[in-house]
């Protein structure tokens, strides 16, 4: 028997009871527990490291969140769950979750409300540049493309970035997701969970029947067997930090910058996967391409070939997972002096590596095939020209503008840094986080959430659907652990 499979220790003498254990204390753990708290249900969160976060606590903060909410109202914007919708169901697509996806815009409105009924804090005031996240602490932006092509076409774009509010951010160490489960982590204080730290689940415990009973922890070196009367949720986030699962399911993200904790070693999904779970989507992930989207929509991006392959005022999250797998992350970003002028200081640090007096002579120090980058400028500069427009890719006209003068490329194959990266592919679960077997039941007693699941960002991502949905779908689970 491996350490993945469960198995129900003979004899088991129970160390603690209660009736819902929440594995991993990251904002859809401290959601579940605070779903399952307001079923009534005695909550215990077991949390590996000396506190709660993981993830979450190092992310922007922004929640995919819209439909209506106040925080929309507040700032003026339109929106409704059918736009949310449709925006969703496109965007994050090739196979989209469309029933969880329904459900979570429906109740969007309502999510919002119970954020900040946790007191979630959220400053009514819309950041309107491109951005990854706000440059202050403004509480609403556009995080996901939907005002460029092809989204734009789909449904009326609104932002929807809902930031919690924060000063003093430090961007990927302490952001406004710190915030976000600052105060989770409080309300499920206050509603009366308890939380065990420094303790990692290690197994899963069924009965004879195949019902999830409990847990195996281990604590400071110790084994405890923890009983949980109605559920286990399983939360514990995704494996992104865990090369021999990236190696079978995703190969493309090895030797990428890791977005996350080590906590990100798919444990809880290979100790469901024990008792016959089934997966989803192992194969997607977030691929954020680290160049300031400000930087980017004043360019022109090319692949290998010379070729541009995407709009650059696209979500950078879509043209980092497009480079990435179908362009073998081979991609150079062109600019003109002004271009480069005018933000080179949202550059993140990257310089021009080649410049040339103009394409041609910058396509053969970059040594792209003869004619190519030529062409692409020559096509994209004739239009921008005689129209102002983009035909080809259908960049908004407010960012076109032919390249003139010198042309430098910055070279975005450099080092692992270009493209970071988080799974989105785990178990598969219902819009109450029950897990399927990969027989189609569901597996009593066993719930999961977060980036533990396949959610909300099924194949394509958009920035802020991994907080939103966990702690959507991890309240649910939490909810529905509790009431059986
Ligand atoms: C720099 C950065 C910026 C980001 N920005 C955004 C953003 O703005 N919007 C967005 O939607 N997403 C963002 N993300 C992604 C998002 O933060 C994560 O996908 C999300 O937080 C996952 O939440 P989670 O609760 O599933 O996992 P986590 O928050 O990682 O929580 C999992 C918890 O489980 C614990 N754990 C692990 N193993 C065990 C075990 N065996 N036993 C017990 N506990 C265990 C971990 O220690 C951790 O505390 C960002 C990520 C990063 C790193």
């Amino acid at each position: 028997m491996t350490d993945t499979q469960a198995r129900k220790p003979t004899g088991t003498v129970w160390d603690v009871e209660t009736d819902v254990i929440v594995a991993g204390a990251g904002c859809a753990g401290l959601a579940a527990a605070l779903g399952a708290i307001e079923r009534g249900a005695e909550t215990l969160i077991l949390e590996r490291t000396g506190g709660w976060g993981g993830a979450s606590a190092q992310s922007g903060g922004l929640l995919y969140l819209g439909g209506g909410t106040t925080l929309q109202q507040a700032c003026g914007v339109n929106d409704s769950p059918e736009a949310m919708a449709a925006f969703l169901r496109a965007a994050t697509g090739p196979g989209p979750n469309i029933e969880k996806i329904d459900i979570y815009c429906d109740r969007s409105v309502d999510h919002f409300d119970w954020l900040v009924s946790c007191g979630v804090p959220f400053k009514a005031e819309l950041y309107d540049e491109p951005g990854w996240e706000p440059s202050g602490d403004q509480g609403l932006m556009y995080c996901g493309g939907e005002n460029a092509y092809p989204f734009n076409t789909l449904s009326e774009p609104a932002p929807r970035g809902h930031v919690p509010q924060m000063t003093g951010k430090r961007t990927g160490v302490k952001g406004g997701g710190w915030m976000l489960v600052h105060h989770l982590a409080k309300m499920a204080g206050l509603r009366g969970s308890s939380i065990n730290y420094d303790s990692s689940i290690e197994r899963l415990v069924v009965d004879d029947s195949g019902i999830v009973t409990g847990v195996i922890a281990r604590r400071y070196g110790t084994e405890q067997a923890i009983r949980a009367r109605r559920g286990v949720v399983l939360a514990t986030g995704g494996f992104v930090f865990n090369d021999d699962m990236l190696s079978e399911h995703a190969p493309h993200l090895l030797g990428r910058l890791k977005l996350g904790t080590d906590g990100d070693d798919g444990r809880s999904i290979r100790l469901a996967q024990g008792l016959g779970a089934a997966v989803a989507r192992m194969s997607s992930a977030e691929a954020a391409i680290s160049v300031d989207p400000r930087l980017l929509v004043r360019g022109l991006l090319v692949d290998g070939t010379g070729q541009r392959f995407i709009n650059e005022d696209s979500y950078p999250g879509r043209i980092g997972q497009k480079a990435m797998t179908e362009h073998d992350g081979e991609i150079f970003l062109l600019l003109d002096e002004a271009g480069y002028d005018e933000d080179a200081a949202r550059s993140f640090g990257l310089g021009l590596s080649w410049v040339g007096a103009d394409a041609a002579e910058l396509e053969a120090e970059m040594e792209l095939p003869k004619g190519v980058l030529q062409a692409t400028v020559d096509v994209f500069n004739s239009h921008a020209e005689a129209f102002g427009t983009d035909p080809a890719f259908h960049k908004d006209p407010k960012w076109v503008r032919p390249l003139s003068g010198p042309i430098g490329a910055i070279d975005l194959r450099l080092g692992e840094m270009t493209f970071a990266t988080f799974t989105l592919g785990g178990l598969d679960t219902t819009i109450d986080g029950e897990v399927r077997h990969v027989d189609g039941h569901l597996i009593e007693g066993l719930y999961a959430a977060g980036r533990t699941t396949s959610g909300i960002p099924a194949t394509g991502y958009v920035s802020g659907t991994s907080l939103g949905d966990a702690t959507f779908f991890g309240r649910r689970a939490g909810a529905a652990a509790g009431l059986r």
